[in-house]
């Protein structure tokens, strides 16, 4: 592996870096042994995570720890920033208003972490899509009064996808707040995940991007971007794979919209494409591979390709070295790994 620069003439930010408070951890462990929620996706992943083998157990300790080892592991893999985000599926495993209380309790606890260490993090805001006119206030009052830069939705909840325009007021306040929403993967529901269970491939081998890919369509094509056209979304994972289908999708997608077949889909005002172009930010989490990070630059633009490592889950300091092979000058480096995540997530 090609050694990281120790001295690069740019910061590194790491955009999608996970944490995890102790509080929803027992609750994890509890929904693990009691069995109360109808989620194969759930007690596939955390079923392993929760467990007692060495890599379960370092996992549960770095994505607790907002001091001493993460910075640490920030600093052995040359990351000066994290954008910090609580882990999928969040508060969104549980009720509606038990999920409304805990995002609160949880956005306080992840600000006070931030705030010991405020040149080293920021934070996205959890809430409880479910409850959207309580999702909307916890967006605001999370970017208002504890600086938060976003929202972190971990795609479906419960089997709900936020197409629906009796969630909307969660996407009209992000774009009033002038901030993004993350829209991170979790497993896929339970009547989607049953073909993949049996070759394991429910979760970040495949499962996920199928699952968060399809959900970013659907925001697409049920007008979203029409009504809320600032409103900006990011990807992890190099798009979920969605900048690969561009072609495809724009061809298939203009051609079903004016066939009348579908009451669910109405002409959009751009094309498919345009809103992938122009409505999404991409980060490269889990994907320490250069092919697709260029081509996303390329096909999307080098000003919404960002980077990210998706700590602890994915924790590979040499993949650093590895992305600065990329062809792309030192101020093509700089605008992956620093620019374009301080203008999107507005840090100073
Ligand atoms: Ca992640």
């Amino acid at each position: 592996m090609p050694e990281t620069n120790p001295n690069p003439p740019y910061k590194r930010i790491a955009t999608e870096e996970a944490w995890a408070p102790a509080e929803m951890l027992d609750l994890y462990h509890k929904e693990i042994a009691e069995k109360t929620v109808d989620d194969p996706g759930f007690h596939s992943l955390w079923g392993f995570f929760a467990g007692s083998s060495d890599i379960a157990r370092a996992h549960n300790r770095r994505i607790q720890d907002l001091d001493d080892e993460r910075l640490r592991d920030m600093d052995r893999s040359g990351i000066d920033i994290a954008v910090l985000s609580l882990t999928s599926p969040g508060v969104q495993l549980f009720d509606p208003a038990t999920a409304t209380s805990l995002a609160t309790r949880f956005n306080d606890e992840l600000a006070e972490g931030v705030a010991r260490h405020p040149d080293r993090y920021v934070a996205l805001a959890a809430f409880s899509p479910l409850d959207p006119a309580n999702a909307a206030k916890e967006l605001e009052r999370a970017v208002k009064t504890l600086d938060m830069r976003g929202g972190i939705l971990n795609s479906h909840t419960h089997g709900t996808y936020l197409d629906d325009e009796k969630y909307w007021e969660i996407f009209e306040a992000a774009e009033a707040l002038d901030v993004p929403i993350y829209l991170h993967p979790q497993t896929p529901p339970p009547k989607m995940i049953e073909p993949f269970l049996d070759r394991a491939l429910d979760a970040a081998v495949y499962g996920f991007a199928c699952e968060t890919g399809l959900h970013a369509l659907k925001l697409i094509v049920s007008g979203l971007f029409d009504r809320f056209p600032k409103l900006q979304i990011v990807l992890g994972h190099t798009g979920e794979a969605l900048p690969f289908w561009l072609s495809r999708i724009d061809f298939m997608h203009t051609r079903i919209s004016v066939s009348n077949r579908h009451p669910n889909v109405k002409p959009l005002k751009r094309k498919a494409s345009d809103y992938l172009k122009e409505n999404f930010h991409y980060t490269s989490s889990g994907v320490g591979w250069t092919p697709p990070i260029q081509f996303i630059r390329e096909v999307i633009g080098p000003d919404r390709m960002m980077y990210a490592m998706d700590y602890p889950w994915q924790f590979l300091p040499e993949e650093i070295g590895e992305l600065e092979t990329m062809p792309i000058g030192e101020a093509g480096l700089k605008q992956f790994f620093e620019d374009n995540a301080r203008a999107l997530f507005k840090i100073a």
